[in-house]
Formats: structure tokens, sequence, C-alpha cells
């Protein structure tokens, strides 16, 4: 496992001067620790920072100016390693492609409306929380099914009033559960079992789950090419 160094805080860029507790609230961890511990600590805040425990200032939008409908938000200002994008008024909400590549931001809190599935590509960004008005995951260009997202994931969350995503046990589905929208892929477990109301798997759910090698599928289960990684032995139930 991959050790970590640092001498600034993570979430708020201030020299930690050996403290681990830091002036924003964050309890950073040791160096040297390892990177699972890492996005932990991560996850934690981001979590306060999701139920508005912990004052975090949303980040600056740079939206489309061309947009005939709603607002596509294709740029972000973050501030820190937690990045909480609360979109103007006027909805729908679009989140394009890219939107975090060259930043430091480790979780994302986002609530929009539809958000594009390689929103993280290039970007440190390996904890997302969806808010409770995301309702696609996808290409923007093809809203007709949800996608898994581009980078591996560590953790994954819903907003409990989300009428159209659910989690469980870190793994992203659509509500009724019938479909499964993305696995993390920085998860440690070598198998999973996919929970057998699922009848579909989104494309590219799988596709960064490196470590898993066993995947226990019902039989039922509609799964498109390269969704899942070659290196995994996929077993029907
Ligand atoms: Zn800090």
């Amino acid at each position: 496992m991959d050790k970590l160094e640092f001498t600034a805080c993570p979430i708020c860029g201030r020299p930690l001067n050996g403290q681990s507790q830091c002036a924003c609230g964050f309890d950073s961890p040791q160096p040297g620790c390892d990177v699972a511990d890492f996005y932990l600590k991560i996850y934690q805040f981001a979590l306060q920072v999701q139920r508005g425990e912990v004052n975090w200032h949303p980040d600056t939008i740079c939206k489309d100016a061309n947009a005939q409908q709603g607002v596509r938000i294709c740029g972000l200002r973050p501030h820190g390693g937690i990045s909480l994008v609360r979109p103007p008024q006027r909805r729908p909400v679009a989140v394009e492609y890219g939107v975090y590549s060259s930043s430091a931001v480790y979780a994302a809190i986002v609530d929009c409306d539809y958000l594009d599935c390689f929103f993280a590509d290039e970007s440190s960004v390996r904890i997302v929380f969806l808010g409770k008005n995301v309702q696609k995951i996808s290409r923007l260009d093809d809203f007709e099914t949800n996608h898994g997202f581009s980078v591996p994931m560590a953790y994954q969350d819903v907003h409990k009033d989300n009428p159209y995503f659910a989690v469980q046990a870190n793994v992203l589905f659509n509500k009724s559960m019938t479909e499964l929208v993305n696995y993390p892929g920085l998860c440690a477990d070598s198998e999973y079992r996919v929970p057998k109301t699922v009848k579909r798997i989104a494309s590219g759910a799988f596709a960064t789950s490196r470590n898993l090698q066993r995947l226990y599928l019902p039989k039922a289960a509609i799964v498109e090419y390269g969704t899942i990684l070659p290196s995994t032995e996929v077993i029907r139930y």
C-alpha cells in the first residue's frame, strides 16, 4: 500500500507544523499513513461538510454562457481538498466532463441534475456525494442510461432524499436496486456479490475495479462489453 507524506493540510492547505488538528477542523492523518486511511479521514470530514456540521463555502462555478436550456457547469474554482458544488437556482444543472481536472480536490459534494460520468477525469477526486437532485450519471450527450465513473472511487454516498439513487455497502445503485451504477474501484475486497434484484450493470460500472478477483452476478443481469475487467472472474448465480 502506498504511503503518504505531506506538510500542509490536505483540506485547506495551511501548513501543519507538526499538529494533527488543523484550524479548518480537519484531523489530519499522520505523515506516512497509507492511502486507505487517508481517504477514510477525508470521507469522514466530507460527511460532516455534507451534513452542514462544518461550515464550508461552495466553489466558484464557471458556467456555459451559451447554454440555451438550464445551466452547464463547465469549470470549477475549488478552494480546498473538499469541493461543495451548490448550483445556481436555474435548473436543470449539468456538471460537465473534467471539471476537477488538475485540482487537488479529493471529495466532491455535488448537487446537480445531471452529472457527467467523466466529471472527475484527471483529478484527485476519489470520494463523491450525490445531492438529492442528481437523477442521471452519464455522458452529457446521452442521458438514456447511467454510466459508471471514469476514476476509481474510494467512497460514494447519496443524500437520503434522492429519489433516483441509493448506496448499499459503498456500491451505487438506482433507487429500486435494479441497476448497479458504480462499484468503488479502490475497494480492497477481492469478491463481490451483486444483489439478486439487479437486472442491469451500468456501462463501465466495474471498469476501475482492479482488486476484484471474483464477481457473482445474477443470471439475468445484462452487462455491456468492457464493463468488467478481464482480470475479474465472473460467476453467474
Ligand atoms: Zn486545514
